[in-house]
């Protein structure tokens, strides 16, 4: 496909207008607009990042915060993406409730509420009913503004019936502030803890919680937000998935595999997003990490046939990238 060919062209639209329009009061009623109410939290975790001005570093507070990103960032890759969205591996119930403990730290609501927008994702992928497509909706309404709308709010049961079987994973749902709460309130505990005790470390409470807990989230967010965003933009599509998604190294790294995000769409069914042995995908190896110490079992693979299909370009579009 030539990129530049009007006729093949993703419809063009103008993010900003597009973004005002949502934003404005004047729609207000409209089920696609903005719940400002709801959306303060996600404004102030931003906002406290300043905090930093304040609160200033130390090796022991990045170190923390660097820890919690790769936690969390496994966390929401490995159990809200690869299991509870696409039930890829198995494991026990005590363990999935610790997976869905630790995906809720991360602050991106619960897990039947991840899961369910997440399968509808790849329901209608790039088409007019996906949530977060840039090609429908516009790059930065992809990126941090179809989940702050108030038809994305509600947790979309109909498409988690096997996870809502479970009620420890409803009630995390229905309480998805209390971890990212509880995570706060314990950083700021060890900061206070470690300024008594261990003075020589140079931290205290609030620069451990805005360096464990708000930086950290925020990074964890971004991080994310990729997936629906770039990677439906830039990189290359290995398959021809008649959706946007692309393959990119640079966003694997970042989101611990989830860059390999064409292949994933060919095949999501996977535990592994990286088809080739050169296609980093930390969370995998981290999956099997913890298949190997008996935690989790049946890990999906990637079948044959989907891996042929790859090498031989025959549905491929030959590394089209833009
Ligand atoms: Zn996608
Ligand atoms: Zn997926």
């Amino acid at each position: 496909m030539n990129p530049s060919s009007p006729a093949e062209a993703a419809p063009k639209v103008n993010v900003f207008r597009l973004l005002s329009q949502r934003l404005s009061p004047a729609v207000e009623s409209d089920p696609t607009g903005v719940d400002w109410i709801r959306v303060l939290p996600f404004i102030g975790i931003h906002l406290a990042c300043f905090g930093v001005i304040w609160t200033g570093w130390s090796p022991i507070a990045v170190a923390v915060a660097v820890a919690l990103y790769a936690l969390r960032m496994f966390a929401i890759t490995g159990f809200y993406h690869r299991y509870f969205s696409h039930r890829t591996f198995k494991t026990s119930r005590p363990a999935q409730f610790v997976f869905a403990l630790l995906g809720a730290s991360a602050a991106q609501r619960g897990p039947l509420w991840w899961a369910a927008h997440h399968r509808e994702h790849h329901q209608h992928s790039d088409q007019e009913d996906d949530a977060h497509s840039p090609r429908q909706h516009g790059f930065l309404w992809s990126h941090m503004g179809w989940f702050l709308s108030r038809e994305n709010y509600p947790t979309r049961f109909r498409r988690v019936r096997d996870l809502a079987r479970y009620p420890e994973l409803k009630w995390l749902d229905r309480n998805d502030a209390l971890v990212p709460v509880a995570l706060g309130t314990g950083l700021f505990l060890l900061g206070s803890l470690l300024g008594y005790a261990a003075p020589g470390l140079g931290t205290d409470g609030w620069q451990m919680l805005v360096w464990g807990f708000f930086i950290s989230t925020v990074a964890v967010y971004h991080g994310t937000y990729t997936i629906n965003s770039l990677a439906h933009r830039f990189g290359r599509q290995r398959y021809d998935t008649g959706d946007e998604s692309r393959n990119s190294l640079l966003l694997a790294l970042i989101t611990f595999g989830e860059g390999w995000h064409n292949n994933h769409h060919r095949y999501p069914a996977s535990a592994r997003q990286g088809f080739r042995w050169w296609e980093i995908d930390l969370t995998y190896y981290g999956l099997r990490l913890l298949s190997a110490l008996g935690l989790i079992w049946d890990l999906r693979p990637v079948p044959a046939r989907i891996l042929d299909e790859g090498r031989s370009g025959g549905s491929g579009r030959g590394g089209r990238s833009t």
